[in-house]
């Protein structure tokens, strides 16, 4: 993680025990969920923006954010099922 970073975006990260929401890497940027473009006003929201690794961000941005929106709703869906199983 960069030094760059502002206390709210750590704390997204934090949130999300400085891990890609969607595998076990290593969070480096966070994705924006509605696109900067699209939300002007309020992109930066702490709900808009979600930690994810390099890999996945491309992954994200090459399903195209609309499907992701999609993906990231299952994956919350299963999380709750799941509970979350180590605390560290
Ligand atoms: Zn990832
Ligand atoms: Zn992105």
């Amino acid at each position: 993680m960069s030094g760059e970073w502002t206390a709210e975006e750590l704390a997204i990260f934090k949130q999300y025990h400085g891990r890609c929401i969607m595998c076990p890497a290593k969070a480096v940027t966070l994705h924006e969920i509605i696109p900067k473009s699209k939300r002007p006003r309020d992109w930066n929201e702490p709900d808009n923006r979600v930690p994810v690794c390099a890999r996945c961000h491309r992954k994200i941005h090459d399903i195209g954010s609309k499907h992701f929106v999609d993906v990231l709703r299952s994956l919350q869906q299963s999380e709750i099922r799941q509970g979350s199983p180590n605390q560290d």
